[in-house]
């Protein structure tokens, strides 16, 4: 089960809106500032200009570091510069949303 708001991994945290009677499904979080944030949002866990801006800065991030490898034939990539180019682009992701969250709840 993934955090509902960075997507890592549910660490025993969650929501539960109906305890608060907001009709939202119960989620699952990986840590005390995700469920800060959930609870802020009220439990409401939709699609969102945060995620969509989330996803163009872990692309820019990815595309920054395959310019560092300076190999554009992907499949000359070593098992090292795939999994470091996948946690550049997760990490960028998750990043982004938790500052986003933090400066900009959208509630
Ligand atoms: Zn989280």
């Amino acid at each position: 089960m993934m955090c509902a708001i960075c997507r890592r991994d549910a660490r025993g945290y969650g929501f539960a809106p109906s305890f608060i009677r907001i009709d939202a499904p119960t989620v699952k979080l990986c840590s005390r500032r995700c469920q800060d944030i959930t609870g802020k949002l009220s439990g409401m866990i939709d699609p969102n200009k945060h995620e969509t801006d989330a996803l163009l800065a872990a692309s820019i991030s990815g595309g920054a570091f395959v310019e560092t490898i300076g190999k554009t034939d992907l499949s000359g990539w070593t098992e090292q510069e795939w999994a470091a180019l996948i946690d550049v682009i997760v990490t960028s992701f998750q990043d982004f949303l938790r500052q986003a969250y933090a400066d900009d709840p959208p509630f």
